[in-house]
């Protein structure tokens, strides 16, 4: 069917090769990014919806590369996982998160915990648990100070070994939060199981507040399942005051979203820890 238009297809064909090619080129360019100090580090204020204050932090990656500028990490952190490059990228992400934090803390700032996004890689390196002692020593940080995020989709493949993982990282003093919330398939049953401190509603169920009576009522819900089995929650993706308002009469009183901070850089972060959120 494709070959009736001669010309059609020559452009299909040359559209799949542009987007193999883009996927090569990028692989290549990931693999100089870290030496070339292409990477860095942008923070996302968690904010106490009542008090008005910051009580975490996400660290984001961000990739601004040499002719394309910045690259999304929904887009380069699949393609660093399929080229096996995922591995070092993580390793930096943790690293520089706590020598992050110990450069505030040298500037005499009383920082929250930063929670850091663990790749399924990651999670499932035994290695993990060691890694995360190390990064925390090196910048002789208390545990408290860093938590990490993971999605329900890692805990799938082996509940069993991923409860052990959990716990090692908990035994630490490690919080540990489900991301995403909702949108993989974690069932009940090994929710209760799961020693992680939060769920993460994902911004899917925020973005239609207040309006959408089916979003409201999940909100509802997973506020009163974090209640009942002892999780935190928080709220992501909210960027109206409308969904805030909504959420905070569920409930859900800690959230993240443009209507208080885009994630900035470590200088930006570092001034709204000393001045406070604008507004
Ligand atoms: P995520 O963990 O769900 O991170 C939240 C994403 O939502 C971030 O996108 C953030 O910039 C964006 N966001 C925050 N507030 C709002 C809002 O109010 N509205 C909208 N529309 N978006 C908002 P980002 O930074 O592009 O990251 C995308 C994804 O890439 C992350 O989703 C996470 O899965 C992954 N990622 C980012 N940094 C890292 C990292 O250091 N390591 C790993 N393994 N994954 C990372
Ligand atoms: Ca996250
Ligand atoms: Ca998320
Ligand atoms: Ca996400």
């Amino acid at each position: 069917h494709a070959k009736r238009n001669g010309h059609a297809f020559s452009c299909f064909d040359a559209d799949m090769d542009r987007q193999v090619a883009d996927r090569v080129n990028l692989e290549n360019d990931l693999r100089h990014a870290l030496a070339d100090g292409q990477f860095s580090l942008a923070f996302q204020p968690k904010v106490d919806f009542h008090k008005g204050c910051i009580v975490g932090a996400e660290a984001l990656i961000r990739w601004r590369h040499p002719e394309r500028g910045q690259v999304s990490p929904a887009l380069f952190i699949p393609v660093a996982e399929r080229a096996g490059l995922i591995g070092a990228i993580d390793d930096w992400v943790l690293g520089q998160a706590c020598d992050q934090m110990a450069q505030w803390r040298a500037m005499g700032l009383d920082i929250p915990a930063i929670s850091v996004n663990l790749s399924p890689a990651q999670f499932h390196d035994g290695r993990l648990k060691d890694k995360v002692k190390a990064a925390l020593a090196r910048a002789h940080l208390p545990t408290h100070l860093l938590e990490l995020e993971i999605t329900e989709t890692m805990m799938a493949s082996d509940v069993d070994r991923a409860i052990e993982i959990l716990s090692q990282l908990t035994a630490l003093g490690i919080k540990v939060s489900l991301d995403d919330f909702g949108t993989g398939y974690s069932s009940l049953a090994y929710l209760k199981l799961f020693p992680v401190s939060a769920l993460k509603i994902d911004r899917t169920f925020v973005d239609d507040l207040p309006d959408d009576a089916k979003d409201g009522a999940i909100i509802a819900s997973v506020v009163a399942l974090a209640r009942n089995l002892g999780f935190a929650v928080i709220a992501e993706g909210v960027e109206t005051q409308g969904q805030a308002d909504f959420l905070a009469e569920q409930g859900c009183a800690v959230m993240q979203g443009y209507l208080f901070s885009r994630p900035v850089d470590a200088d930006a972060f570092a001034h709204l820890l000393a001045h406070g959120l604008p507004g």
